[in-house]
């Protein structure tokens, strides 16, 4: 496809282009979000999409020409993988158009910009280039942080808790009953056990719920099987020397120490721009324990954006900040357009008390409902002598082509929220239905209707003033 050939040549040309020195500009963006709540697509269109430019008319530089050219090259820091662009691409656009493969670990990725504003300034200035530093990175890796703040007895208290409320963590529990903290530890039974821990945390995400700490246990990476990821909370009890409790605390420290805090430090910390995308309509899907610990899950996370909550990372910051932060509900062509307002405000209802909490040091922030790539047209049928808005997609599960309706959120975010905290089994009248769409064919030839939905106001809000 076009895009293709764009990334090729945008390599073969990089050691053509000029990069002023020190005129050059560069901003770090963030992209994070619990598994699965797109980020890996949204980058590899965003990448896309900056590169062509010919549907980011939301994008005042994008509108107006200022930006020239967009190339990728080699990234700054040689140690991170590089975000596979273009796998991910030929995935999206290819002749049998597929979702990639998911974010699992920290990648990164360097799209410049070359911009020459217009007026008589930008004319004098001449061209400027602009790196883009993309950094895709776990939301699970983020909640993380609380941990730093919790003694082994403090977390495995609260994990059990959680464990024990939730129906996915009944396998687990049970395997506790075996163990007796106190004796002398054999490593197949810490094994065991963490594989058993594991387990549950990886049942209790699939079945919606957002707050599954430790994050590796989820995403290992390249940790898997090290004894920093092989733990589990035990009841409080004796501790002795040589005994599997003391061994497992002590893997929680380095958990903390080796994992958690070097993340901060080497990925986090120089971050300038955020998007945390979420999967609204997918908690809604799950039900309203889902969607309330979602809300929870929001608070901890953005609680990494509000240096002084957490000295260890306020020191660690020196003083820099995240200067914009967007909340994105992400696959909004699930909905019809004129739902989408209403996803925006339970977006936003969704970060407010975390928000209302502290001004995240100064950051300005946003709440959108994008999608990254529009797998639906819209359509509107009579039924009953209703009008009804539907989405038309082809479905993932059976490849058929279908139009639905998903039901109708709420206009007041209040009452879904609500209903979410006071513990309710299922809400909205019947059942909201999210089914999941197969990206469609995309055409990138102009005139063709956007192959997203916001993205170029996404993209304003996030890097535009830096390219004027
Ligand atoms: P990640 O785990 O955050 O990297 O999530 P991905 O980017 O891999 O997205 C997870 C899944 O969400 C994809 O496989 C798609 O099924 C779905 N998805 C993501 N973005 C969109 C979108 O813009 N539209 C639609 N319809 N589905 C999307």
């Amino acid at each position: 496809s076009a895009i293709v050939d764009g990334v090729t040549r945008g390599v073969e040309t990089v050691g053509h282009v000029v990069t002023g020195g020190f005129m050059d500009a560069r901003i770090r963006l963030g992209v994070t979000g619990l598994s699965r709540a797109g980020k890996t697509v949204f980058i590899t269109s965003l990448v896309a999409n900056l590169m062509d430019r010919a549907r980011m008319g939301g994008l005042r530089a994008a509108a107006d020409g200022a930006i020239k050219a967009a190339y990728l090259q080699p990234q700054p820091d040689d140690t991170v993988p590089r975000f596979a662009y273009e796998d991910h691409l030929a995935a999206m656009v290819g002749p049998e158009p597929h979702w990639p493969e998911s974010t699992r670990a920290v990648s990164e990725l360097r799209l410049s910009l070359k911009v020459q504003p217009g007026g008589l300034l930008g004319g004098l200035r001449g061209p400027q280039v602009v790196h883009l530093d993309i950094v895709d990175y776990p939301g699970e890796w983020l909640l993380d942080l609380g941990l730093l703040d919790m003694s082994y007895d403090t977390w495995a208290a609260q994990a059990l808790e959680k464990a024990r409320a939730r129906a996915e963590g009944a396998g687990f529990i049970a395997a506790l009953e075996a163990v007796d903290g106190a004796a002398k530890l054999e490593e197949p039974v810490a094994k065991r056990l963490s594989e058993s821990f594991a387990d549950y945390l990886k049942a209790a995400r699939e079945a919606g719920y957002s707050d599954c700490t430790p994050g590796r246990f989820l995403l290992p990476g390249e940790l898997e099987g090290s004894p920093a990821l092989t733990f589990a909370p035990l009841p409080a009890g004796e501790g002795p020397r040589g005994s599997l409790r003391r061994e497992l605390a002590r893997r929680f420290e380095a958990y903390k120490r080796a994992v958690v805090k070097p993340f901060f430090r080497d990925h986090f910390a120089e971050i300038d721009r955020q998007v945390v995308l979420v999967d609204v309509l997918g908690a809604i899907h799950a039900g309203p324990k889902a969607l309330e610990d979602l809300r929870q899950a929001m608070a901890d996370i953005l609680g990494a954006f509000k240096p002084g909550r957490n000295g260890w990372l306020t020191r660690l910051l020196g003083g820099h900040r995240v200067e914009k932060i967007l909340f994105a509900a992400t696959k909004a062509d699930h909905l019809h357009h004129k739902q989408h307002g209403a996803l925006t405000a339970i977006t936003e209802a969704l970060v407010r008390e975390a928000k209302d909490r502290a001004d995240f040091a100064g950051a300005r922030t946003a709440a959108m409902s994008i999608a990254a790539l529009r797998a639906t047209t819209e359509e509107t049928r009579s039924h009953e002598g209703r009008e009804i808005d539907l989405v038309r997609g082809r479905l993932m599960e059976t490849g058929r082509h279908a139009a639905m309706y998903p039901g109708a959120l709420p206009e007041d975010p209040g009452r879904l929220l609500g209903a979410a905290r006071g513990g309710r089994e299922a809400w909205l009248d019947g059942d909201y239905a999210v089914m999941k769409f197969a990206p469609a064919q995309v055409s990138l030839s102009p005139g063709e209707g956007p192959p997203h939905i916001r993205l170029d106001r996404a993209a304003e809000f996030l890097i535009g003033d830096r390219l004027k």
